[in-house]
């Protein structure tokens, strides 16, 4: 059964094909969410503005356009429940991820060494 709710979905189309693919098969593994994929100008930068680790648009792999279209070359993910501080969910996580990206031969970065444990992007 698919554990990915539509907004999730929603949020999933705005990603590199290659993103997608891998995601679904990793929804399969465990219940997940996707945060973020695409961003656009006024998210960026309220991002940014939070002070999290982001690049000032359109520098994000976040914001990625092809054709004038989202095509966003990184995902944030979350496992559920949503448990920012416990860093094994967030290892199991990018375990899962790797295994999946070893399998299809995409070759995927996870950013958790600089703490942006949910952001994995395409290389
Ligand atoms: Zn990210």
């Amino acid at each position: 059964m698919p554990n990915l709710t539509e907004r999730d979905l929603l949020r999933l189309a705005t990603c590199d094909v290659e993103l997608q693919v891998l995601i679904t098969k990793v929804a399969k593994l465990t219940p997940l969410m996707v945060i973020w994929g695409f961003r656009n100008e006024d998210e960026q930068t309220a991002i940014v503005k939070t002070g999290v680790r982001a690049l000032p648009w359109p520098k994000s792999k976040h914001n990625n356009l092809v054709d004038g279209e989202p095509c966003s070359l990184a995902v944030d993910l979350g496992i559920l429940p949503l448990e920012w501080k416990n860093l094994q969910h967030w290892r199991i996580l990018a375990s899962y991820v790797w295994q999946e990206a070893i399998r299809a031969k995409t070759d995927v970065k996870w950013l958790g060494h600089l703490g942006d444990y949910g952001h994995f992007e395409l290389k």
